[in-house]
């Protein structure tokens, strides 16, 4: 069983998809691993630290060569995998709806791509699930973001020249970032609310000692809904919170909006008019900004300003932390291949559950039913 590390290839993509740790993981189960150089650099794992590890470093093409599982971070371009193995598994976030063409190019290479955001949400694969992993620390970042661009201080602050008061952060999506970032807000000493659609959410955030905010005149998701995913809201829902959202956020001094909806644009949380309502020097940072944005005139990949308001869209933000980050997804991809690990050494032997959730190109042809249903 070989194994291939590669170097992502994406632009602004820090992370690797192993790391030293996992390597010597790897090989105490029995199989070799090849590390293309320089892939842990951007995320501080030096080529010598696999190395030490027991693993062989060398080109793309090298690392290519006879391997049976080639991981990633991102889904690398088709035309980089020339010489890869048909049947060979591709385990990396594909981005399957986002990236839709380039499913057909890999099952064209004939390789067996396995997308691990579609890892299904049972309590088994908790540790395999990459989603989760990148966006607790991304929730941790963007209110770390947020105070980077804020002109005042977090906490309440009695001091001999006077008080400072303590920032009001709200939440918006309180899904596994929301959560971390509420976290993180309440530990830097701000005044924290939040909202979600899922009614489950509620006492999560009053766990975390912040205040919920909540549509009550029309039904959001009861319990816990597909998976804990979020649907589209009815347009009467959508009316309802766009009311509360307004009458809340003029107080606000920090946003944080992390909602999403798989396979869906994000669903757009914030006006522009909204927007010009808050406070001078208040900022916003848009964690879905890649999805489609829960803001209105957010910008992928760019601070703007908007009626005084910093509008913070970083792309990537699990990459601004690519140590950890990198440490937390090599992990996640460990536990799912070592957990089906074949000990006579041939592919793992993943089962339907998993498997059919996970898989996206096989024989040549695309086989997931959430891509072709
Ligand atoms: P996500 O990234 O898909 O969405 C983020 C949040 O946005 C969600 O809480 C969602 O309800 C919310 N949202 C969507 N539309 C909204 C709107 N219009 N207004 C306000 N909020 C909106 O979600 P996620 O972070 O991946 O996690 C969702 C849930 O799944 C969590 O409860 C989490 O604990 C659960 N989860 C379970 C497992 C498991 O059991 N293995 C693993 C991971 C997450």
């Amino acid at each position: 069983m070989k194994l291939a590390v590669l170097k992502e290839g994406a632009s602004g993509e820090r992370r690797v998809a192993a790391t030293p740790e996992t390597v010597k993981k790897f090989i105490g189960l029995g199989a070799s691993v090849a590390v293309e150089r320089g892939a842990g650099e951007s995320a501080a794992y030096a080529d010598q630290a696999y190395a030490d590890a027991g693993a062989a470093l060398g080109s793309r093409g090298d690392v290519l060569a006879g391997a049976d599982v080639v991981l990633g971070v991102q889904g690398p371009d088709p035309e980089s995998l020339a010489g890869i193995k048909p049947g060979a598994w591709l385990v990396a976030g594909l981005n399957p709806f986002g990236e839709r063409d380039r499913v057909d190019r890999y099952a064209a290479l004939g390789v067996e791509a396995m997308a691990m955001e579609f890892m299904p949400r049972i309590t088994r694969a908790q540790s395999m699930d990459i989603l989760s992993s990148q966006s607790n620390l991304a929730g941790y970042k963007a209110v770390l973001d947020a105070a980077a661009e804020y002109g005042r201080a977090f906490p309440m602050m009695m001091t001999a020249a006077g008080t400072v008061s303590a920032a009001k952060v709200f939440v918006m999506g309180v899904g596994v970032a929301g959560l971390q970032a509420i976290a993180t807000a309440r530990r830097l000493g701000a005044q924290v609310s939040a909202t979600d659609v899922r009614s489950a959410t509620k006492e999560q955030i009053l766990s975390l000692g912040a205040k919920p905010i909540f549509v009550e005149n029309v039904k959001g998701i009861e319990g816990e809904g597909s998976g804990g995913y979020a649907t589209e809201m009815s347009a009467e829902y959508q009316a309802a919170q766009a009311e509360l959202v307004s009458s809340h956020i003029a107080k606000q001094d920090i946003v944080i909006t992390t909602a999403l909806i798989p396979g869906r644009p994000a669903p757009r949380l914030i006006s522009d008019a909204q927007v010009a309502t808050m406070r001078q020097g208040s900022v916003i940072v848009d964690l879905a900004v890649e999805q489609g944005g829960n803001v209105e005139g957010a910008v992928a990949g760019e601070v703007v300003e908007r009626h005084g308001v910093k509008i913070v869209g970083h792309r990537n933000v699990p990459s601004r932390l690519a140590t950890d980050t990198s440490a937390l997804f090599a992990r996640n991809l460990f536990n799912f291949l070592s957990a089906f690990w074949d000990k006579e050494g041939g592919l793992p032997k993943v089962d339907d559950e998993i498997g059919d959730a996970i898989r996206l190109t096989r024989g040549g042809a695309v086989v997931n039913a959430r891509l072709l249903g």
